[in-house]
């Protein structure tokens, strides 16, 4: 087929609907493997709006290429807990396998091999997506295997030959991930859980009466802000519209978090089931489940509990018999990009526009999908929304801790012997978790990912809940041999990676702050340099637009407060109040490339003029 025949065939499979130009990209690319200058004239054409709108939302997106790839292309997961398990030679193994290097594509077009953030799978890592299908515990020598069956045969299914357990092994799904699930709470991974008790006792209350038993229960966002979810849904519940909408979002992209993964996998209905209360609770008739590209191959299993919801009569017309209740999900695929975990960024990207966050207020439950009230909800508050309806508000209110109800699923990865996930009550010490899990040596708990906070030996007392050590989930174990400047330096590239580039703190100051960070490492820096750490910090912290910004440099300060010695111990004096190895046209040049500005200055240390 041409190209203007698969397009035309994309748009009008989505209606030539501009709001679902995500889903239109995917269509474009998986029939012509790029969706290049060509094909985004005619999807402009097709949709109505400027070739630059379609340009700025293929670029923005990590997964879309305007380039041709390969037909199978190998994305290697580089979060900090993979290089410590050895991805950077596994890569340099497939590299030498491929004769490619990374970020290239071999000469007869079969393959492309890149490294990407962070797939969802650090408890079995190092770990890789050869196109949607998932390589777990990776080594030099299954690499060597795995390219060779790959030249073989040009098919990725070929590499599972061993599938996980639980739902993994379910025909759909058919995955060599292991779920690793290691404590079954009461509440989420429990067996024996009732299918949709909750939402029949949920249709025998009034709304407001569900959204009182949701409030009464004290569930607050598992996804890491911690909103009361009653206050939530009672606000969307108000606000005065013709529809409203529920939205799942099951885009965990925090580096070190997989629960979700697992409660996809094993408590798909549940999730439904907790979305479909929602809606009966603020009357909605659609929602949308946000599933992160990386976890496509668990879409066509999602898609069939979906459709035996439907032929049950638990989504649809007329639920469970209650007339005049409809409501459905569909799934939205993202596409590669961290910034849509944050609620209105993917807001922005179900309604087809790049994942940027949006100026709140007004705030989503006023204003959010299609700028009707919205609830964005964690797939873990979902299941956590059926279990309360089903065993009432004073049982879960009865677990955890007075702030913090219920239990947290972790997503335990690292230097310990039994990573996987945890169902615990809140309250529990960071010391009993790593006692639990086999934490082996522990010097380092960063809990809550990248963007969470770092914990160190002598704050292990310290607990998981909101009011103390709050955590979305990702709990990343170091030992006392790992480094933590380089830990750091590790979160602060991934930050700029990933920043959307709206505001200039963000874009600009995290590669400064990663700038400064190489001195440190380097044994550049003087006690200067760690003020100008602490200040730009804070300075980024307080004027960024969102959450990324907000908390990009919050393992500086972490670490600066926690591990003080070590970065005294990186320190040179200075001599003459002169910075040694500090050259302010290198540090600019990275801010340069990404406001694609240049200087005209010469510099005598680092060469011709920044052109
Ligand atoms: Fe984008 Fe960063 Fe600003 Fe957030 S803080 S809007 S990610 S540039």
């Amino acid at each position: 087929m041409n190209i203007t025949t698969v397009v035309k065939q994309a748009c009008s499979k989505f209606g030539n609907d501009r709001g679902r130009l995500i889903d239109i990209l995917w269509e474009v690319q998986n029939n012509l493997g790029c969706i290049d200058e060509q094909a985004m004239n005619a999807i402009a054409a097709e949709v109505k709006v400027h070739r630059v709108e379609i340009e700025g939302v293929v670029s923005f997106y990590s997964f879309f290429s305007e380039k041709r790839k390969g037909k199978i292309i190998i994305r290697l997961c580089d979060d900090v807990i993979d290089i410590n398990a050895g991805i950077e030679q596994v890569a340099t193994v497939f590299s030498e396998e491929l004769g490619i290097g990374i970020g290239q594509t071999s000469a007869d077009g079969n393959f492309s091999l890149e490294y990407t953030a962070c797939i969802g799978m650090s408890d079995q890592a190092p770990a890789a997506l050869v196109n949607n299908v998932v390589i777990t515990n990776i080594t030099p020598a299954s690499a060597k295997e795995i390219t060779r069956t790959l030249k073989d045969t040009l098919d990725p299914s070929k590499l599972v030959t061993k599938v996980g357990d639980g739902n993994n092994a379910h025909t759909l799904v058919s995955a060599m991930v292991r779920n690793n699930i290691r404590k079954q709470g009461e509440v989420l991974l429990a067996d024996g859980i009732p299918a949709d008790a909750g939402l029949g006792n949920a249709l025998k209350k009034t709304s407001p009466e569900v959204i009182q038993e949701i409030a009464d229960s004290g569930l607050r966002g598992r996804g890491g802000a911690g909103f009361p979810t009653g206050e939530k849904f009672k606000l969307a519940q108000r606000t005065e519209a013709d529809q409203r909408y529920v939205i799942c979002n099951a885009d965990e992209g925090e580096p070190g978090t997989f629960k979700d993964r697992v409660l996809l996998t094993e408590r798909p209905s549940l999730i439904f089931e907790g979305m479909t209360i929602a809606a009966y609770a603020i009357g909605s008739t659609s929602g949308i489940m946000y599933l992160r590209a990386e976890y496509a191959y668990l879409r066509p299993f999602l898609e069939s509990v979906l459709e035996n919801r439907r032929q049950a009569g638990l989504l649809g017309k007329d639920i469970c018999g209650k007339k005049g209740f409809c409501f459905d999900i569909r799934i939205q695929m993202g596409a590669g990009a961290y910034i849509c975990g944050e609620e209105s960024a993917l807001i922005s990207s179900c309604e087809g526009l790049r994942g940027e966050p949006k100026n709140r207020p007004p705030f989503p439950v006023e204003r959010g999908y299609l700028s009707k009230p919205t609830i964005v909800n964690n797939v873990e508050t979902f299941c956590c929304v059926a279990r309360i309806l089903d065993r009432g508000s004073n049982w879960f209110a009865g677990i955890g801790t007075k702030a913090s109800r219920g239990t947290k699923l972790l997503s335990v990865c690292g230097d310990c012997a039994r990573p996987g996930v945890y169902e615990v009550p809140y309250g529990l010490e960071v010391a009993e978790l790593l006692d639990m899990v086999g934490a082996e040596d522990p010097a380092i708990v960063q809990v809550g990912g990248a963007s969470g906070e770092m914990v160190g030996r002598s704050s292990f007392g310290r607990k998981i809940c909101f009011s103390d050590v709050a955590t979305g989930g990702a709990v990343m174990i170091f030992n006392s041999h790992r480094n933590v400047l380089a830990i750091v330096d590790h979160f602060l590239k991934f930050f700029a990676d990933e920043s959307c580039g709206y505001c200039t703190p963000c874009r600009v100051g995290i590669v400064f702050l990663r700038e400064r960070m190489q001195k440190v490492m380097h044994g550049f820096a003087e006690s200067a340099d760690l003020d100008y750490l602490r200040d730009l910090s804070k300075t980024i912290m307080m004027t960024s637009r969102c959450g990324l910004g907000s908390s990009a440099p919050k393992a500086i300060l972490n670490s600066m407060d926690q591990f003080p010695l070590v970065y005294s111990s990186h320190l040179r004096e200075a001599k003459d109040g002169v910075q040694a190895g500090f050259n302010i046209q290198k540090a600019l040049d990275e801010s340069r490339r990404i406001a694609k500005r240049t200087s005209m200055i010469y510099d005598p240390v680092y060469g011709e003029k920044n052109e």
